[in-house]
């Protein structure tokens, strides 16, 4: 696994995060885009090295409705960029993570993506991300 590629923070309100997190990092986001396979409305912002992105539920069974549901606002994932998802998917599994995706899917921002089950990672959600354009 690489560097941080990013972190994810569930919102319910992307609109107003936008607003905040622009005037926190003094830059605009830099990016919005739905992913309507995992019901979210996504925004990315960059600062400095560092990437965040806010995620809003599109509807109530996303994943993020639920997380929100459960636990409010804040931290939902930490993605980490990895130079080869499938390679990286079969060594994770043979170390005896959950992954919650056996196979990569196209997330957000041009990535493929994966997350390991939290259940087997301390409760922190995880999330491996390959460029699609390497
Ligand atoms: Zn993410």
């Amino acid at each position: 696994m690489n560097k941080i590629e990013h972190i994810g923070i569930a919102v319910k309100d992307l609109k107003a995060s936008n607003e905040l997190f622009a005037a926190l990092f003094g830059e605009e986001h830099y990016k919005t885009e739905t992913v309507e396979s995992e019901g979210v409305i996504t925004s990315f912002f960059e600062s400095g090295p560092n990437k965040i992105e806010l995620l809003q539920a599109t509807n109530e069974h996303s994943a993020i409705a639920k997380f929100i549901a459960k636990k409010g606002e804040g931290i939902h994932h930490i993605a980490f960029a990895v130079n080869d998802i499938e390679l990286e998917i079969e060594r994770l599994t043979n170390e005896g993570f959950t992954m919650i995706h056996q196979s990569p899917k196209k997330g957000a921002d041009d990535k493929l993506i994966a997350f390991l089950h939290p259940k087997s990672t301390n409760g922190v959600l995880i999330e491996l991300c390959q460029d699609i354009n390497r």
